[in-house]
């Protein structure tokens, strides 16, 4: 790593879009907010508010009106991020606002237009366009991935089953920072190749989403971008560097309204923009200064983008706002988000060889193809100068591995054909030789055969490995050579004319910034009054811009003053509600779950930090596990597995061998007739009602008649095996009843019947 610690802060761009066709029909009331592109200065106006109220004056780094090119914000303040990226800095870009106010357009705009493609086409173009041009003695390597966050889980975009994939989980390592485990990452030759990756990405996003501008509103979208950078050093050794650009579309800043919601709804409300507002904790923390704790671990989004808040990155954050009077509030509370994220320090670095760069794993395994590859070919150069020659000499290997790739190649090639030829023409000899016996001759043709195939099959392992090799290669990108670079010399020029101007706008506005600051510092040193009268004047005048200022002041405390009030109210509702959802859930563990299954699981959780949840802990111990398992239950000893009561006495008195050790209950069918003689009573007593039909069944009637279903005591004497097997079932149905009783479900009329019937 470098030792170049320079610190720098985050640069902040504001854009506003024109008035859609809609709200230009909505009245012609006009924008809120205009612009001065010179001084980098936004004025917001409040429509509400009387016209005597000073207007909210916020300066930016630049901003671009409704007018402005999607080319023009590139030039001027993407590129030279991306060329810090393609030096080995980090570099994050990302685009907040309001749902509909340009965040997406200004990121990915409209692809086949020119004119209006976005920053992340943009950047694609200035990055292969960079390679094809760099010296040949460059090595690239770029990579591509695309994920998005949403309802706080990570979801792998250029997953083919991204729908139904798990949520991917953040890892960190202390060298390279945090990371997304298992997330594809694609390697790109071209500019139409990370295109494709880039359409892959969104149409996961779109297929996933119901309603996509909804979908769009409530998740963040990074797209990540790694180059990695081979050249040698002065010290002849090939040094790496790797850049890695995070573009992030992230979610609408609107205030997710979580009052009325309740149950799922509210805690997905929640969560929805949790990454947001931690977002916003992280960025007033940095801002600040003083607080020590960055919050960064209170969402996935904040620990992604650590770096790229106060860390080693490069950032550019672009607020997109909406002219429209009726999002006023909205507006306000964007720009004053952009504001403090003036003040963000980072102290970006150029990573030099880090250790998990690809390139070098890349640079490796090719040279290790290579030498595989020239050891085959030299082998088998080896055996066809054997076949030719019998009396070949070892002196010869160095010459060869000296040979020319293609050379060898070819021989190799050659020589199977040669080794095939030759093989096919012994062949031919065996079977014309009539001196050979019919056996012998199969076994010298069965021999031949077995040499062509093993012949083929090194060839065929060969030509995979020349393969793996040249896909191997592909894959880098060397300067100036893998890209053909189409633009002649004079659009060039245009190109590099642009990006002057683009410089030379930016330099002016920043001295403007400056020579504005030094104007209200120095004025009262330079002036001199020649009289009282002019001295009075001048300082009326600034006796009135600075009341002006105070008057603006006073009325932004207020306004803070208010959002604090209305954000605390919000929260205090939503913690009404999820205190009433608490207590919910209290009121049906107290009453409802028995208090020891309640302590067991108690004891067994544990939160997990990491992923923000309760887990059960294991209740074997992970290292002894397989000893444990092994283990059988005491239930078990003696039994293929844990068996009942009522089956181990099943088994005692030799049941039937179908059901040894089965938990399956074996009863005999009843035979006797039903007692009619009590049917013929009940009837006698009620003539109009059915035997079968029993209405009141805890009258002696019903219990007599269910009796006669019972085995009988004649049945028992005859069969003893039954008479422990009915005794058992009733004693361990009248244990399950009496448990059941336990649980403090009142015991029916139903069920006290039935417990009788089988006493
Ligand atoms: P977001 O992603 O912030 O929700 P979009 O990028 O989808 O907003 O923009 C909403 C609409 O406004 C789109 O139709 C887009 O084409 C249009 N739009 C946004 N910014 C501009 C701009 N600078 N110039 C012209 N049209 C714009
Ligand atoms: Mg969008």
């Amino acid at each position: 790593m470098s030792k170049n610690k320079s610190s720098e802060s985050v640069k902040v761009v504001v854009r506003c879009r024109p008035l859609s066709r809609k709200e230009e029909s909505n009245g012609p009331v006009g924008g809120i907010v205009q612009m001065d592109l010179r001084l980098g200065q936004v004025i917001l106006r409040n429509p509400r508010a009387p016209p005597s109220e000073p207007q909210k004056t916020f300066t930016f780094d630049a901003v671009y009106d409704a007018n402005s090119k999607q080319r023009e914000l590139y030039d001027e303040s993407v590129r030279p991020l991306i060329d810090s990226v393609l030096g080995g800095f980090n570099g994050t870009i990302f685009a907040y606002g309001q749902t509909g106010t340009g965040k997406t357009y200004t990121m990915q705009g409209a692809w086949l237009d020119p004119e209006r493609r976005g920053v992340i086409p943009n950047a694609f173009d200035h990055i292969f366009t960079h390679i094809s041009r760099s010296q040949s003695d460059k090595q690239y390597l770029v990579r591509a991935s695309y994920l998005e966050i949403y309802r706080e889980e990570i979801r792998d975009l250029l997953d083919p089953n991204h729908g139904n994939a798990r949520a991917l989980e953040l890892r960190e390592n202390p060298e390279t920072g945090v990371y997304v485990q298992d997330l594809t990452s694609c390697v790109c030759k071209s500019i139409k190749e990370i295109e494709e990756v880039m359409n892959v990405g969104n149409q996961a996003r779109a297929v996933g989403a119901t309603d996509m501008n909804e979908h769009s509103s409530r998740s963040h979208a990074l797209f990540l971008i790694t180059v990695e950078c081979s050249q040698p050093g002065p010290d002849g050794r090939k040094h790496i560097r790797v850049g890695r650009l995070n573009l992030v579309d992230l979610a609408g800043s609107e205030r997710q309204t979580k009052t009325g919601v309740q149950g799922e709804r509210l805690k997905e409300a929640a969560k929805i923009n949790l990454s947001l507002s931690a977002l916003g904790n992280v960025i007033s923390a940095l801002a600040d200064g003083r607080s020590g704790h960055v919050p960064y671990r209170d969402s996935k989004l904040t620990r992604l983008l650590q770096d790229s808040l106060g860390g080693n990155a490069k950032t550019v954050m672009v607020a997109t706002l909406g002219p429209a009077p009726q999002h006023y509030d909205e507006t306000l509370t964007t720009l004053r988000y952009a504001n403090r994220a003036k003040n963000i320090q980072n102290q970006p670095r150029v990573n030099e060889d880090p250790k998990d760069a690809l390139l070098r794993e890349f640079q490796r395994e090719i040279a290790r193809l290579r030498a595989q590859l020239n050891h085959r070919k030299w082998r088998s150069k080896q055996k066809s100068e054997q076949v030719e020659d019998e009396s070949w000499d070892g002196d010869q290997e160095k010459e060869i591995e000296d040979e020319e790739d293609e050379e060898v190649e070819k021989e190799g090639e050659d020589y199977v054909k040669l080794e095939e030829q030759r093989l096919e023409s012994e062949k031919e000899a065996i079977r014309g030789d009539q001196d050979l016996m019919a056996d012998e001759k199969q076994k010298l043709l069965g021999e031949k055969e077995r040499m062509m195939v093993d012949l083929r099959k090194e060839q065929e392992a060969t030509e995979q490995l020349t393969a793996k090799y040249k896909a191997m290669e592909s894959k880098l990108l060397v300067g100036g050579k893998n890209i053909i670079d189409h633009t002649n010399e004079q659009q060039k020029m245009l190109e590099i004319k642009r990006q002057e101007i683009a410089e030379q706008t930016r330099k002016e506005r920043e001295i403007q910034q400056q020579v504005l600051i030094q104007d209200e510092e120095t004025l009262e040193l330079r002036e001199t009054f020649t009289s009282l009268q002019q001295e009075v004047e001048a300082k009326t005048k600034k006796l009135k811009k600075l009341y002006a200022k105070l008057q603006a002041i006073k009325v932004e405390i207020k306004d803070v003053n208010d959002e604090h009030v209305r954000s605390r109210q919000e929260l205090e509702q939503t913690q009404n509600e999820l205190t009433r959802e608490l207590k919910f859930k209290y009121l049906i563990i107290e009453n409802f779950i028995p208090p020891e299954e309640k302590n067991k699981i108690m004891n067994r959780l544990v939160f997990d930090p990491e992923e923000d949840q309760w887990k059960f802990q294991s209740l074997v111990p992970a290292e002894s596990k397989s000893s444990q398992m092994k283990k059988r239950p005491a239930s078990a000893v003696g039994y293929k597995r844990p068996i009942s009561q009522y089956a181990r006495v099943a088994i005692a008195m030799g049941g039937h061998s179908r059901y040894r050790a089965e938990n399956i209950m074996f009863l005999e069918l009843d035979m006797t007739p039903p007692n009619t003689a009590s049917v013929d009573r009940s009837k006698d007593a009620e003539p109009n009602q059915s035997p079968s039909v029993d209405s009141s069944p805890t009258k002696e009637k019903g219990v007599r008649k269910s009796q006669s279903w019972c085995q009988t005591p004649k049945s028992m004497t005859s069969s003893p095996s039954n008479v422990s097997l009915a005794a058992c079932h009733s004693a361990t149905t009248a244990a399950a009843h009496g448990r059941l009783t336990d649980f403090s479900v009142r015991p029916t009329a139903g069920t006290q019947t039935h417990h009788h019937h089988l006493c």
